[in-house]
């Protein structure tokens, strides 16, 4: 189902990252952490009531050395091209500000359902300050206070209340969903021209909003796809393009309409540091991956430099060991055909459901092989049973007497005993102790 999208703007100081703290909450992900990738913290899910919604806090992309004004108006600008509905911050202290004004000018502009906050209003008291930012022409203010967590109810009411003219518009597709990302340069936009060819015919906007996102189906072996979003990807400004927050912003929301992630390296310049958080993104949303070495007509080959580099990869994606891996040239467009049948194997994984009986086989076999730990005490992990819960990625609860006796390395150990006896090529698969009373 469609994932809505609110942005949090406004001049700097005001409260924006407080106030997407808030909205966002304490969030644990239920996978380990990625080495290696520091969390981003412009981009997070959020829920409120029956909601659940992106959130994008702009006010951390920035241009360098470029003026005050142009910040903000480029912030206001991406929460119009990315947001469903944006949260307009100003700062109930201060008053309205000739920038508040300037924002607001732009975002009344674009027609973009708007929500005012007029943040840092601590107290009943200070309730009366709101009524000056009428004059901003962007409906009621809803006075809030980031710090104490205050109004944001109101708020995110009159936020969530637009979505419901998004959803009933959005229609259902079956086609797999596949996104191309990676670091500026890598050749994405060459492989797309070099895989749509002269087929490239249907473009279809977005069904009920008003980005410009534009997504591309494509056939392959009579299953339909649908390539995200890489239209768009060059339509947009390329002042915003390079700065990178915003590059990586655009990943992530590609990742996450994602079935599939072609994750696409530059095989003639190796692997550096940005790769790593790109693909650590995708990781960790769940997502099949399967890595595309792109450039591979500019590499010097002998018969060892395939495997060589095949090694370098699974050596600095450690956490990225089940996805394949194509070495492909959208220049020569040598080996292009290699790239959707792995598409397909790693979409089928992803979504691919064991038996009951078939999967407590397994993990009982496991178990037999390669006795479960003990701690300290002499206590032993005893696993009762397992399950399949959900798909997309597979999920799997193991019923435990103790969730605290099941260490990394022997979740690790189970994982690789699924992998062998089910494959789940391309996914990474999830698996989570619970305990039996
Ligand atoms: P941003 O630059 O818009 O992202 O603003 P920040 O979230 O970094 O907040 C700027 C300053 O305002 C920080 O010192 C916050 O502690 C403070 N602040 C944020 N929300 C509130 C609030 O509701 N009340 C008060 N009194 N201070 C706040
Ligand atoms: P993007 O920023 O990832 O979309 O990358 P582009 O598709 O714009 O490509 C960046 C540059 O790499 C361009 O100059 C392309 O001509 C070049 N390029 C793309 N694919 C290949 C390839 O397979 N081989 C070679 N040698 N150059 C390529």
């Amino acid at each position: 189902m469609y994932k809505p999208t609110i942005a949090v703007v406004g001049r700097p100081n005001v409260g924006k990252s407080t106030l997407f703290n808030r909205i966002i909450g304490e969030r644990k992900a239920i996978v380990e952490d990625t080495p290696g990738v520091t969390r981003d913290r412009l981009y997070a899910t959020g829920d409120w009531l029956n909601y659940e919604f992106n959130v994008i806090d702009t006010g951390g992309i920035e241009i360098k050395d470029e003026p005050f004004q142009e910040q903000i108006k480029m912030q206001a600008e991406i929460a119009i091209l990315e947001a469903d509905v944006i949260l307009m911050i100003v700062n109930g202290r201060e008053g309205v500000t000739e920038d508040d004004l300037f924002v607001a000018r732009i975002l009344q502009k674009s027609k973009k359902p708007t929500v005012l906050m007029v943040n840092k209003v601590d107290n009943f008291e200070m309730r009366n300050e709101i009524y000056e930012f009428y004059q901003l022409g962007l409906g009621d203010p809803f006075p809030v206070s980031g710090s104490h967590g205050l109004g944001l109810g109101d708020a995110l009411d009159a936020a969530t209340d637009y979505f419901k003219d998004i959803e009933i518009e959005e229609e259902e597709d079956s086609s797999i969903k596949v996104s191309l990302v990676g670091r500026p340069n890598v050749g994405k936009s060459s492989l797309i021209n070099a895989i749509l060819g002269e087929d490239r015919v249907i473009v279809s906007d977005i069904a009920g909003t008003t980005r410009d996102a534009i997504d591309t189906h494509y056939t392959f072996d009579d299953d339909e796809y649908t390539l995200i979003d890489t239209a768009g990807m060059r339509k947009r400004g390329k002042v915003y393009e390079n700065t990178e927050k915003y590059s990586v912003l655009r990943a992530n929301r590609a990742i996450e309409r994602s079935d599939v992630v072609l994750f696409v390296i530059n095989g003639e310049e190796g692997i550096i540091e940005q790769d790593k958080r790109i693909a650590g993104i995708a990781h960790e949303a769940g997502r099949a991956v399967v890595i595309v070495v792109n450039k591979w007509d500019a590499v010097e080959k002998d018969e060892k430099t395939m495997q060589k580099f095949k090694e370098k990869i699974r050596q600095q994606f450690q956490f990225l060991d089940y996805a394949p891996i194509a070495f492909v040239s959208a220049k020569t467009k040598s080996r292009l055909t290699t790239i959707f049948p792995l598409v397909k194997i790693a979409n089928d994984s992803h979504k691919k459901r064991v038996q009951s009986s078939t999967l407590n086989e397994v993990i009982v076999d496991s178990v037999s092989m390669n006795p479960t730990p003990t701690d300290k005490g002499g206590h032993r992990l005893n696993i009762f049973y397992g399950t399949q819960v959900s798909v997309g990625p597979p999920t799997f609860v193991l019923f435990v007497n103790d969730t605290e006796l099941m260490h990394f390395s022997y979740r690790r150990y189970i994982e690789n005993q699924l992998r062998g006896a089910f494959g789940f090529t391309g996914t990474p698969i999830h698996i989570i102790s619970r305990t039996r009373n």
